[in-house]
């Protein structure tokens, strides 16, 4: 099996049985993106623990791309600090989008979602998590308790 067809089971497989799919309540923070383009749509619920993500979950409808990427960025990001993520949030952005990033920190299975590079249409379905989650931090710092912040990609 070559790494080509390995990244392609990864994202079959966290389409197929998303991880940590469904919705904390409560929830310290939570974000909606949108994915105009696509139809993407999910939602997020975070927990915190003083600076750390101690638990995450989206649900929602969205692409084969946009659901694996969600999948994977909470299996990923679960016991982050926000210092973590940040660092994270900025590989996976040059992942999706150069084609000759080579991340200083071991991605994991995330390096199957650098494959969308090869299709630009598909890269804000596999970022919208991430701006999603991104927001969602913002949201609980401005300590705004209206509560649902609702990004948009386009
Ligand atoms: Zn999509």
């Amino acid at each position: 099996m070559d790494l080509k067809d390995l990244y392609r089971e990864v994202i079959l497989d966290h389409n197929r049985s998303p991880r940590n799919f469904g919705r904390l309540d409560p929830a310290d923070a939570d974000a909606t993106g949108h994915n105009p383009l696509c139809g993407d749509r999910l939602h997020l619920t975070l927990r915190l623990d003083g600076d750390r993500i101690s638990d995450l979950a989206f649900d929602g409808q969205g692409c084969a791309i946009s659901v694996a990427s969600a999948s994977l960025m909470t299996e990923a990001v679960k016991g982050q600090s926000r210092g973590e993520f940040s660092v994270l949030y900025q590989d996976m952005h040059r992942l999706l989008t150069e084609a000759e990033f080579h991340p200083a920190h071991d991605l994991g299975k995330l390096m199957a979602l650098g494959g969308v590079r090869e299709f630009p249409a598909r890269v804000k379905c596999a970022s919208l998590c991430w701006h999603t989650l991104d927001a969602a931090l913002k949201q609980n710092d401005a300590a705004n308790a209206t509560g649902g912040t609702t990004i948009s990609t386009e």
